[in-house]
């Protein structure tokens, strides 16, 4: 497990936010209570992250800040009330932030700093400036803040990486750039990119209005001024990359089953739709099966609902796991499933959805009282598709009819 080291003089205040940290997040606590505690800490382990006190008893002048530093840990500054001088001084310092501890809301600050900065390490950002100093200094405040950082020197490299790299939450962007500027890359990137997909923000230290409003009309999120203080730079990355993940919340929220994590049928019809119709055009081959669990009524009857949900849930991974990850598996209802094999011969589709058949015929699933559950699946499955996405999605369906008809656990194609 990682640790969190607090060095903090007030014992009281030191064990009330160790509490806080072990109770609400999975990091192991160490309490310093003066320097010389704190280094025999740092030279025992490595910290996720160090919160600390610049008044201690035997470094009253925030000693500890360098200390910490120079060991290459990351730190946030607790502080009470001091001149505004002596916190400017402190913010130059590499630290990440630089908090208060008057109450229980900074407290709360703190919590939520560190779920930010935990949530920041599955975020790339890319940086964008023919600058190689400023380029350093955003990726050293980035990196920082523990996201992963890609720097570039013009537009055109960055629609480069772009290409490659599907994995870009945020594009931190100069505006004066040789090749391609700032702005065009904006406007290169909205073309394919929705704000849904990917945050720009525009750093420059060009102060016409009008470029500021150009950038946002042209689909910038967010424009910072140069210079900046690291705080206002800090809070305006967080707070695009918070409101990126919540857009990514809610969006699987209205995407998935909630029961089984799958696709729903809303966004099945939306993605299979599009490719359908590529794959019509390109010649591909691809396969579609409506897939059903055989007498599932029973299990309801037998094991009550909850166990119902449990098989249901069993056949959901079996299917995630027998399919690549572009393939599209959706809960259409019920324990009804749909999935389309994307570019495959129908023999070899035909082969998955036997394995399938199989494994599910050989699973067990345990019910809510431990009972051991066991059934089969019978599917409708078309390889050679009809005019549309909906026709050969009845076909399935039919033939997962016949396939019922005729004793069930078995795979009918057309
Ligand atoms: P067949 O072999 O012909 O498919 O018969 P079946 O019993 O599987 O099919 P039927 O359509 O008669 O029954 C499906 C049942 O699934 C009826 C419904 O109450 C139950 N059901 C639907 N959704 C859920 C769910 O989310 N969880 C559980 N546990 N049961 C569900
Ligand atoms: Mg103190
Ligand atoms: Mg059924």
């Amino acid at each position: 497990m990682q640790r969190i080291l607090i060095v903090e003089d007030n014992k009281t205040l030191a064990k009330l936010i160790a509490k806080k940290i072990s109770f609400e997040l999975d990091f192991e606590v160490d309490v310093a209570y003066n320097l010389a505690e704190a280094k025999l800490f740092l030279n025992r382990y490595n910290y996720f992250l160090t919160l600390l006190d610049i008044n201690l008893p035997d470094a009253p002048n925030g000693e500890i800040i360098d200390y910490v530093l120079d060991k290459k840990n990351r730190a946030i500054v607790l502080s009470g009330n001091i001149s505004k001088e002596f916190r400017n001084k402190v913010l130059q310092k590499n630290i990440i932030d630089y908090v208060n501890k008057s109450g229980v809301n900074d407290i709360n600050y703190i919590i939520q700093t560190i779920k930010r900065l935990q949530k920041n390490q599955n975020h790339t950002i890319l940086v964008v400036d023919d600058s190689v100093v400023f380029r350093k200094h955003m990726q050293g405040m980035l990196e920082n803040m523990f996201f992963k950082v890609i720097t570039v020197a013009h537009g055109e490299e960055a629609l480069g990486i772009l290409s490659t790299n599907q994995n870009i939450s945020l594009i931190l962007t100069d505006y004066h750039m040789p090749v391609m500027d700032g702005l065009e890359l904006t406007n290169e990137i909205r073309k394919n990119y929705t704000k849904n997909d990917l945050t720009i923000i525009t750093v420059s230290n060009d102060n016409d209005e009008e470029i500021t409003a150009l950038f946002l009309k042209s689909g910038a999120n967010d424009y910072i001024k140069k210079p900046f203080s690291k705080e206002e730079f800090s809070c305006r990355i967080n707070n695009s990359i918070e409101a990126l993940e919540n857009i990514h919340t809610i969006t699987n929220h209205a995407n998935r089953d909630f029961l089984t994590g799958l696709h729903n049928r809303r966004y099945f019809y939306e993605h299979a739709t599009k490719y359908f119709e590529e794959a019509l055009q390109n010649g591909q081959n691809f396969a579609i099966a409506i897939i059903d669990i055989d007498h599932f009524k029973k299990i309801n009857d037998t094991f009550g609902h909850d166990s119902g949900d449990e098989a249901i849930i069993t056949l959901a991974d079996i299917l995630r796991t027998s399919t690549t990850k572009d393939d599209l598996v959706a809960r259409f209802g019920g324990e009804e499933f749909c999935v389309l094999l994307k570019n495959i011969s129908a023999d070899k589709a035909l082969e998955v959805f036997e394995r399938i058949r199989e494994s599910v015929k050989s699973s067990i699933t345990k019910g809510s009282k431990d009972e051991e559950i066991r059934y089969t699946i019978s599917a409708g499955v078309i390889t050679h598709p009809q005019d549309t996405l909906e026709e050969s999605i009845s076909e399935a369906d039919m033939l997962l009819y016949n396939a019922k008809q005729n004793g069930r656990n078995r795979i009918v194609n057309n």
